[in-house]
Order: structure tokens, then sequence, then C-alpha cells
């Protein structure tokens, strides 16, 4: 039997809900949703647990925004909690600041440091100064030193990614905030807010138009012969499985979680603990301390990191992106058979939950230009 729709979506993780909501709340478009899990919101499904306990089942999702346009368009679906997301490495068995910040060098190396000056003459001497850090260790080595990488970076990188620090983009580690002062907030935007009653409810809300239909448990490319899509479709899986692999195989890291449920009203100080040298994971995550659920148990997540298993993270080095350049042209070239894609998977980017939210909104904006066209002609 066929399936006949104005718009197919492949994923409903975060872009395919957005496109799916736009598409079908202003364009009035009939849009149908391939899955290949049970649920909706991709990877940042939150789900209640035997006890009662709000967990987010792939991992945590500290949701900032870069841009308050994003956050206004999601606060149509969701009330908002505070996000204080507080961050500490475990570092030879004690607690320490992560991001580093003032807090972290003075604890770590016995000093006392009064502001950002005093800081940057301390660090003086031990960074090692690279012109032009291309790679995850000269990025850390050229702000903070060896000791800083050594004990705060190194090992917890191998264990992230299974390679060396030196074989990824300096944006990988990058991407953790350094400061000089004593912000103790794992992100540096201002605008933290988590969805009062979790992810998983906030795309429920996205999708209630009754355009909107999914399929569940459905791997699409066992089905893409029995569709017939009118205007678009929008791809959110991974590249090199559309084109069959036709320029090798992109490299992911992925995640296999251990979940432990206790007793407790709360465990640790703060929502995450990072073991950077101890354990074969790399993070302990109490999710209760920024859902601010009220109830008399708590849930443990201990995160390690594998090559098996859905693809969570691109992993972003000179071979993987010059592969990818490859399956972005094929991709773009697919635009002229109105066929889109995009998301964290499709575009090999290590994007934030904003950011993928931002990139759908801005791809909505191409489809309905568009769709005008395609209308008037
Ligand atoms: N990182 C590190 N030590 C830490 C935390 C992060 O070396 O304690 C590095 C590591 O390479 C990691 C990257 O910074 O993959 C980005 O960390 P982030 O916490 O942003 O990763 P995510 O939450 O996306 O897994």
């Amino acid at each position: 039997m066929k399936i006949n729709t104005d718009v197919l979506i492949i994923g409903a993780g975060p872009v395919g809900c957005v496109i799916a909501e736009r598409l079908s709340n202003e364009l009035n478009l009939k849009c149908k949703i391939i899955e290949n899990r049970d649920h909706i919101a991709g990877n940042c499904y939150d789900a209640y647990n035997k006890k009662g306990v709000l967990y987010h089942k792939y991992g945590p999702h500290y949701l900032r925004f870069k841009n308050k346009k994003t956050y206004d368009y999601l606060s149509k679906f969701t009330k908002w909690i505070e996000g204080d997301y507080i961050v500490k490495s475990v570092v030879n068995k004690k607690l320490y600041s992560f991001p580093i910040n003032l807090d972290t060098l003075e604890n770590f190396f016995n000093v006392k440091l009064k502001n950002k000056n005093e800081a940057i003459n301390f660090l003086k001497k031990k960074i090692i100064k690279i012109k032009n850090p291309k790679n995850s260790e000269e990025v850390i080595l050229n702000k903070l030193g060896r000791q800083i990488y050594d004990n705060f970076y190194k090992n917890y990188t191998i264990k992230q990614w299974g390679i060396s620090p030196k074989k990824l983009d300096k944006s990988v580690a990058g991407r953790v905030p350094i400061r000089f002062n004593r912000n103790p907030f794992y992100v540096n935007e201002k605008l933290r807010f988590m969805p009062k009653h979790g992810f998983t409810q906030l795309f429920k809300n996205m999708t209630k138009n009754k355009n909107i239909s999914i399929i569940f448990n459905t791997d699409y490319f066992k089905i893409k012969n029995k569709i017939n899509v009118k205007y678009f479709t929008i791809y959110t899986g991974t590249p090199d499985r559309f084109f069959n692999f036709k320029y090798g195989k992109l490299d992911w890291r992925s995640l296999r979680f251990v979940f432990k449920t206790h007793k407790k009203k709360l465990i640790q100080e703060c929502v995450q603990y990072n073991y950077p040298n101890d354990h074969k994971f790399t993070r302990k995550v109490e999710i209760k301390h920024v859902t601010k659920q009220k109830t008399n148990y708590t849930v443990i997540s201990k995160e390690f990191p594998t090559n098996n298993g859905d693809p969570y993270y691109p992993i972003i080095n000179k071979k993987n992106l010059s592969k990818f350049k490859k399956y972005e042209k094929l991709m773009n070239n697919e635009m002229k058979n109105n066929i889109f894609f995009e998301g964290r998977l499709a575009r090999y980017k290590y994007f934030n939950t904003d950011e993928v939210i931002e990139s759908a909104l801005v791809l909505y904006k191409k489809l309905k230009k568009t769709y005008k066209n395609l209308v008037k002609s």
C-alpha cells in the first residue's frame, strides 16, 4: 500500500518535530514522520522511570540559548524552569570547578589569584605557546599548560573519543569555556532554561497538529519505495547511510548508559561529576539537579563511550570532514529534487540543542519560500 504525504520527514528528533510543526501549522501541509525508535524527541528524549523519576535516556541535555528567538519559539510549547548547570571534575579524588575558572586554578595549584590579570600572569610560566593551535591538545596546552591538560582534559578526551586529542579538531575540547573569573556555570549563555515538564512533553506539544502523523519503529530505507511525496523530503539521519556509503563510512562515537535509582533525595553536590582519570565511564549525572523534581528517589547515570551503537557524536577531524565534504556535495545536489538535510547527524556537526532548533527554523524559511514558488507555478 502506498503512503501519500505532502511532506516526508525522516527522524522525529528536534529537527523533524520543528519542521513538522511549522509546515503543518503555518502552511497547513500534511507531514509524515518516519522514526526508527519507538518515541519522539531524538536524543533529547526523557521519560519517567518505575519510581517516577524523570531521567534523560540519551545523556543530559542542558538547554541554553544563543539566540532569544529560539527561546521565544520553544516557549510556545513549554513553560520553563531555571537551568543552573554546575559540573565538577574529580581529580585525585578531589572535586574541582569545571570549566576551569579561578577557583579551579587556586585549588589545583594551591595559590591565591585575585583576578584575571593575576591568573594570566601565573599561567604564563605554565602554558606552552603554540601559534595556531590546530587540535584538541594544542588548544588547551596553549591556554592552560601541561598540568591542567594532563589532569583535566587528556584522559577524558581519550576516553570520550577513543583517539588521541591530537587527532581531534580544536573545536572539540575548545568548546568548553575557560574562565578567569568565578562563574561556576557549565555554559556561557545567560539564557539557561529547562522545559518544565521535560523535553519529550515539549516535543509532544509541538507535534499535536492532526496533519502530523508519525510511524515509529520503522527503518525509512525499508519502506522508501512505498512513499509518494508531494512537496518535500527532510532527512535528519546520517548522510553516509542515505547515499549507500558511496564514499565510505563516517566515524561516529556512541554512548552506553548505566542508570541506577536510589532511595535518596540527592546524592551528588551538582548535576555532573566528570572523571577524567578514573573509571571507564566519563561522567556521572544526577539529572534531578536540573529537572528539580520533588521526589524521594534519584537516578545516577554513568556514561561509557563506545564505537558501537547509535551515532551520537560526529568525530570532527580532517579525515572525517573531508569525507563529509563529498557527501555534502551530494546533499546540496538533492535540493533540486526537494530533498533537504538537517540536524546533528545529517550535517555532521557538533550542534547543541538550541543550535539544531535554530537551523531547523532557518530550513523552514527556505521551505516556505520554495513552497510558495511551487504552488504558484
Ligand atoms: N572535556 C575534557 N574534560 C572534561 C570535560 C570535557 O577534556 O572534564 C573535553 C572532551 O574532549 C569533551 C569535550 O571537552 O569531549 C567537550 O565536552 P562537553 O562536556 O561539551 O561534551 P558533551 O556534553 O557534548 O558530551
